[in-house]
């Protein structure tokens, strides 16, 4: 072993004497006089020889492992590293050593190598259990009128370039309808009546793993898949998806469900615009039946610009009543449904 010059003019048994006298508390300074030592008291343990462990050898040269001396006031928790002299391998997982590196790029390249194999086994299910050829089309008469309101609406905000998919909505710069939720159903409506199928393209991660209640592919997410068109178009099919994009005219027979998706919507901008300036204030928007309720009564009387209006000032009023103290943030937060109605009522009766 090698031996710090500054000890060499000692016996070897005369270094492990030094060194036990030394961790048995003995004077520093008088034991570097006694053995005739140039060096501070203070980093003295540090020319003594490593300790040496007969029974953990490198991985790579098969030597005995070595661990540098600590001083004696933190002897008994040694926390210096167990090291290879020959080659520099240190223990504990944070060697950057030659064959350290080798082994970590090897591991790498492996978990590499079984994701691929992951990645390309779930595709190969994708595409079996989304396969459009075996979708059966429909026709394109045949698709009710609420459906052609959403599916102009999903398309409008999101139909790829070539006009044969419709990109994840969450990755579409705008919103297909005023809130998530409604865009959910949206979407139930339109896969329940195989207007749009999921599409095999869709990105992996659009499908969770399997676990005991579901298996892999089957369960997806609504907002993280592709969604392919599966209408029969006929002749044009471009012409087609633009027609649906941009309606004609409203025939007679459609408007009474015109009518009703137009209400639906109205209240979804109403909510909308609810959630946001509750928000804005730091205000808890819990939507229930009675904030629905106060809203398609208010639709009965009110445009929705009203309707934002009305709304706008209550949650200001709500925010005075809270600032002014004396009440809780949820009691001032729950005043706002009722300061919308009991607003609406004085705009009819003192007739703004
Ligand atoms: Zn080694
Ligand atoms: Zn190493």
């Amino acid at each position: 072993m090698n031996i710090d010059s500054r000890l060499h003019h000692l016996k070897e048994n005369e270094v492990l004497e030094l060194m036990s006298r030394y961790y048995n508390n003995e004077k520093t300074t008088e034991l570097i006089k006694e053995y005739n030592l140039n060096i501070t008291p203070g980093v003295l343990y540090t020319v003594f020889p490593p300790e040496k462990f007969d029974d953990i050898k490198c991985p790579v040269c098969n030597l005995p492992m070595l661990r540098k001396r600590a001083a004696r006031t933190s002897y008994r928790y040694n926390n210096n590293k167990i090291y290879c002299e020959n080659c520099g391998h240190v223990e504990g997982g944070s060697c950057r050593c030659s064959h350290c590196i080798e082994v970590a790029r090897i591991e790498k390249k492996r978990i590499q190598e079984e994701q691929e194999r992951i990645n390309y086994e779930k595709r190969c299910l994708i595409n079996e259990v989304y396969d459009l050829n075996k979708k059966e089309k429909i026709g394109l008469e045949k698709l009710s009128f609420r459906s052609r309101v959403y599916l102009g609406a999903l398309i409008r905000a999101g139909i790829t370039e070539d006009m044969m998919s419709v990109i994840p909505i969450l990755e579409m710069d705008r919103n297909v309808s005023p809130r998530v939720g409604y865009t959910q159903e949206m979407i139930r409506d339109l896969i329940k009546n195989q207007v749009i199928v999921v599409s095999p393209n869709s990105s992996l991660d659009a499908f969770p793993d399997s676990d005991e209640e579901t298996e892999f592919p089957y369960l997806y997410y609504t907002l993280k898949v592709k969604y392919a068109l599966n209408i029969e178009f006929q002749e044009d099919y471009t012409e087609n998806v633009a027609n649906i994009m941009n309606p004609d005219e409203l025939s007679k027979e459609d408007s009474e469900e015109a009518a009703k998706i137009w209400r639906e919507v109205a209240l979804e901008e109403c909510l909308e615009y609810f959630e946001f300036q509750m928000k804005e204030v730091n205000f808890n928007a819990a939507i229930g039946e009675k904030t629905i309720a106060t809203f398609k009564d208010l639709l009965e009387k009110f445009s929705v610009s009203k309707i934002y209006g009305i709304i706008y000032r209550s949650v200001a009023n709500a925010t005075r009543y809270y600032q002014q103290g004396g009440v809780s943030k949820k009691q001032a937060s729950n005043s706002v449904i009722g300061n919308c109605q009991r607003y609406a009522e004085r705009a009819v009766i003192e007739n703004w």
